[in-house]
């Protein structure tokens, strides 16, 4: 790693990002356009095939998780316009924010209760169909209801799917797995809530615990899968699988925006919010939106002001070579689901030329927007969600944002813009936490 003068004067956004303030830093090599990293391969058309695959298990997820019969076996959450937040945002924090405000709540999802439930889960059904096809369990054509049999679960019963996880990682892919049979195992960092293992514990997942933090945890999970022929790790740094999953939400939401009889074009520009970790959620929903909408969809994330690794990667052009603690920041924060201190290298540079740019946020910030949500629309998110509300904050609550909108020509058209603040997680909370949270009030 190069000294960190040397960072800062190629960035100096790391000068703020190193005293723990929040920012609004904008990507400059943004171009508002669709392109692919030459050296990655992926296209429009594998999201459309992770799409097919989701509705090929769908008669498996009714058979297994009765709550996804509603929806014909898709995992797809709500998209609720929240205009009275709107107004306590704008009330309360002086945002000055024009147009409509939604919340896409991924932090009701069925199976998992968070964003996870899309990449995890997508990466381990994928992983069963491989399995599957690759020793004649299933055939082409086979109607996947079958996976829900007892041979089937046997055939499973005898691999291992492992993970390292923060927490929701770990839910999402323990509880399929387990589901399908698999021997689940979740390696969890020292973030992860106590409630969250012994959920998974009693659904029959081994939960493994580290006193370090959420890389150590990968490695530690990572090394254990390779001594074993039959196991298969999925990795959250490095995985096409797990982006992908998370591409899908973007065809999701364009069918849910059209619904509601909202356009994005180029007179109606679309923001959207995303509380980041370690980029995969916010990465492929990026990718996927960029697809569909190129110029006209603003993306931006948000990560707490200890732990901006997908900033810091990015602003410095280092990605998962550099760490938020090689330039003096802890990496710890009250958002368990954010907690991530190295960036995915793969999801970085995916966003070089996609992502407009990124917020940071307070800790004590999450727990204000928290009880905001649910004084204004009874909806309860974890912490790590409420990230998601720095963005409609700060747009054009901040000099920055402003400077985006100008020389973006977007001035005028902010007028009509839709901005949808990415809940990523909360549902499965229990309520003794939920009553923690809501009495939690912080300085910093
Ligand atoms: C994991 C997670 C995120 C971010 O996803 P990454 O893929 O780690 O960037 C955001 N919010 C919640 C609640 C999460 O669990």
């Amino acid at each position: 790693m190069m000294n960190v003068e040397t960072l800062t004067e190629r960035a100096p956004v790391l000068d703020q990002v190193r005293a723990g303030t929040e920012v609004l830093w904008l990507n400059p090599q943004y171009t508002g356009g669709r392109e692919v990293p030459k050296d990655i391969p992926l296209t429009a058309q594998d999201i459309a095939d992770a799409d097919s695959r989701l509705q090929r298990f769908a008669p498996f997820l009714q058979l297994r998780f009765p709550e996804t019969r509603a929806r014909n076996g898709l995992i797809e959450s709500p998209l609720t316009e929240i205009s009275c937040m709107h107004t306590r945002l704008n009330e309360k924090y002086a945002a000055g924010l024009p147009g409509r405000l939604l919340l896409k709540q991924d932090s009701h999802l069925a199976i998992a209760g968070s964003i996870k439930a899309r990449g995890g889960i997508y990466e381990v059904l994928k992983h069963a169909e491989d399995l599957a096809l690759e020793h004649g369990l299933l055939m082409p054509g086979d109607g996947y209801d079958k996976l829900a049999d007892a041979r089937s679960r046997d055939f499973f019963g005898s691999y291992t799917v492992q993970v390292g996880s923060t927490g929701n990682l770990g839910m999402s892919i323990g509880i399929m797995a387990a589901a399908l049979g698999f021997h689940a195992v979740v390696h969890m960092s020292a973030d992860a809530r106590q409630w969250k293992k012994d959920l998974l514990r009693s659904r029959g997942v081994t939960v493994m615990e580290y006193g370090a933090d959420y890389s150590e945890a990968v490695k530690q999970g990572r090394s254990l899968s390779d001594a074993d022929p039959r196991s298969y790790f999925v990795d959250d740094e490095k995985s096409v699988d797990l982006f992908l999953g998370y591409a899908v939400a973007a065809r999701r939401l364009s069918v849910q925006l059209e619904r509601l009889n909202i356009a994005v074009d180029g007179a109606h520009p679309l923001f959207v919010y995303l509380p980041c970790g370690v980029g995969g959620a916010p990465g492929g929903i990026t990718f996927g939106l960029k697809q569909l909408y190129g110029e006209n969809v603003h993306c931006f994330f948000v990560e707490p002001v200890q732990a901006p690794c997908m900033l810091v990667g990015m602003a410095s052009g280092l990605h998962e070579q550099i760490s938020v603690q090689d330039i003096g920041l802890t990496g710890r924060t009250h958002a368990d689901g954010l907690a991530v201190g190295r960036p995915s290298g793969l999801v970085g540079r995916m966003m070089e030329t996609m992502l407009s740019g990124e917020f940071t946020v307070r800790d004590g910030a999450l727990y204000e927007y928290l009880r905001d949500l649910l004084e204004t629309e009874e909806i309860f998110l974890e912490p790590s969600a409420c990230a998601a509300f720095q963005g409609p904050v700060r747009l054009c609550g901040s000099e920055e944002g402003r400077r985006y909108l100008a020389e973006n020509g977007l001035a005028e058209k902010i007028e009509r813009a839709v901005h949808i603040a990415w809940a990523t997680g909360g549902s499965m909370v229990p309520e003794e936490i939920r009553e923690e949270y809501r009495g939690t009030y912080l300085d910093g």
